[in-house]
């Protein structure tokens, strides 16, 4: 498995860095974002460091459809399915990445604008 000992959410599913943590999967994992834009809003990734979306969908695309689905799946936990989600994956800083392990933020819970700042 490809591990980035920099990086901190290769440290949070290493369980060295603390999160909440609301689904987990053999090879995902997911917890509730730090700074939380809407009532939900929960960030999905592969266990296995992958620096954006699509060095992971280049590396392993059943990886990638794995995380789509676990969001999917947090988003029927959370109540927020049935009314509608945004899954974002911020890939390069001028989109906003600042977490260079790809993740999908799971965002729902409010109504949501289009088109995003
Ligand atoms: P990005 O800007 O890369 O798309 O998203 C990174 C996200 O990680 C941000 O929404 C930020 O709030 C979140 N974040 C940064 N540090 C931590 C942390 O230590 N724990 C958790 N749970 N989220 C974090």
């Amino acid at each position: 498995m490809i591990v980035d000992n920099d990086c901190l959410f290769c440290k949070i599913v290493a369980k060295e860095v603390p999160a909440t943590i609301v689904h987990e999967t053999e090879r995902t994992l997911a917890f509730r974002d730090i700074n939380p834009q809407a009532p939900t809003h929960v960030l999905v990734i592969p266990k296995e460091h992958y620096r954006d979306a699509a060095a992971l969908a280049a590396a392993d695309d059943g990886l990638a459809d794995e995380v789509i689905m676990a969001a999917h799946r947090i988003a029927e936990a959370e109540e927020v399915a049935a009314e509608g989600y945004r899954l974002v994956f911020n890939t390069g800083p001028a989109a906003g990445q600042t977490v260079f392990h790809v993740h999908g933020h799971l965002i729902g819970g409010r109504g949501l604008n289009w088109p995003p700042g």
